[in-house]
């Protein structure tokens, strides 16, 4: 294995974990980190829910869970190129999505509107607090007690107000530092991860067409490099073809990108890092590519009648269960009956966003279908 560059996160220079903990025996701290991750509960709740469309609608979609393991194997491309800490990468990638609410961002809105009065919800804060607090599974601690680099990966963006409340992770919202370069790699791998695979599951559901996708600088370009290699190839080898080139180009250009803005910055250590300007990045041209794309699939995908229907319902059923569990916290699971250190209010939340797609469904069912139990 290549040594690491001297920027990248060490066991040796990390801040540690909040709680005394053994030392691992045959492992390095950030795997263990990630193993923490893979074994928790909320990790294996990702694999029934969904960011686009909803987890009954297909087996092929995408779940967060499959998400997940997209992002962290993009992510653990870029970091072993650039020789920074693939386990670190591979954890903060796991965990991103812990916090996310059933329906996707139809659930984290209707959610977020519902505790306006309570300090709102954010699906970053609320990753974090199930790896802090929300996990019950060591006998001395809360939560998995991850190392502050994975905590830190795991905040991706957070309001000046909130950030104040999370003490030392919050300060570099507050200063505007850096967070690592792992933390700066997982928040595009995700980007590279989602817009790739919400082409592929918007074209498999027919919400959008290649025709519509051949106005799309990126897509276009792909597509006919596929063709001239390839002439008569359609169907889902055409898209495939087509959306592992667009993957290929993206990795390629963040991590060239990348290497270039190191060479010039030259970061010394972590410290340089952060102090210094962001480093991880694409060039002006695939930036701008990336950013039709996205401006694309909001207009054609997540702006889609039948995804917007689909958000309606979520919002409704999302709004319903928000409005019974607060007008009678007994109807509530015990466990969720306050503390968890928050107000009962939070605890409403901790519970509808824990939630799988299906549960919410069928919560919803039980609380308002007379006849159901
Ligand atoms: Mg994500």
């Amino acid at each position: 294995m290549l040594e690491q560059a001297p920027y990248a996160v060490t066991a040796a220079n990390s801040r540690g974990r909040q709680h005394r903990d053994t030392q691992p025996l045959h492992r390095g701290e950030f795997q263990r980190d990630r193993d923490r991750i893979i074994h928790s509960t909320a990790f294996r709740r990702l694999e029934y829910k969904t960011q686009v469309f909803v987890n009954h609608e297909g087996d092929l979609f995408r779940t967060r869970l499959t998400h997940s393991l997209e992002v962290a194997q993009i992510a653990r491309g870029i970091a072993r190129a650039l020789r920074l800490n693939e386990d670190l990468v591979e954890a903060i990638s796991l965990a991103h999505d812990l916090g996310h609410t059933p329906f996707g961002h139809a659930g984290q809105e209707a959610l977020n509107d519902c505790m306006r009065e309570h300090g709102g919800f954010e699906h970053n804060l609320q990753s974090l607090r199930t790896v802090d607090l929300l996990e019950e599974r060591y006998a001395t601690f809360d939560g998995l007690n991850l190392c502050f680099e994975t905590r830190e990966g795991i905040v991706k963006h957070c309001s000046p107000d909130n950030a104040r409340s999370l003490g030392d992770l919050g300060e570099r919202f507050l200063r505007r530092t850096q967070p690592s370069l792992e933390a700066q790699i997982c928040n595009l791998a995700d980007e590279i991860a989602y817009n790739n695979h919400d082409v592929d599951d918007g074209l498999r559901a027919g919400l959008i067409t290649l025709e519509q996708l051949e106005d799309v600088s990126l897509f276009a370009q792909h597509v006919a490099a596929v063709r001239a290699c390839h002439p008569g190839l359609g169907g889902r080898r055409l898209i495939h073809e087509t959306v592992r080139r667009m993957i290929n180009a993206l990795v390629c250009d963040l991590i060239e990108t990348t290497a270039a803005n190191i060479g010039v910055q030259q970061p010394a250590n972590l410290a340089a890092v952060r102090r210094g300007p962001p480093l991880v990045g694409f060039s002006a041209e695939m930036g701008e590519a990336q950013r039709l794309m996205k401006r694309f699939l909001r207009t054609h995908l997540y702006q889609h009648y039948q995804v917007l229907r689909m958000a309606s319902k979520a919002q409704k059923i999302v709004n319903d269960l928000f409005s019974a569990f607060t007008a009678n916290p007994r109807l509530l699971p015990q466990q969720y009956q306050a503390p968890a250190t928050g107000d009962q209010v939070r605890r409403v939340a901790d519970y509808i966003a824990g939630m799988t797609d299906r549960y919410a469904i069928k919560e919803h069912r039980r609380l308002f279908a007379v006849g159901e139990s």
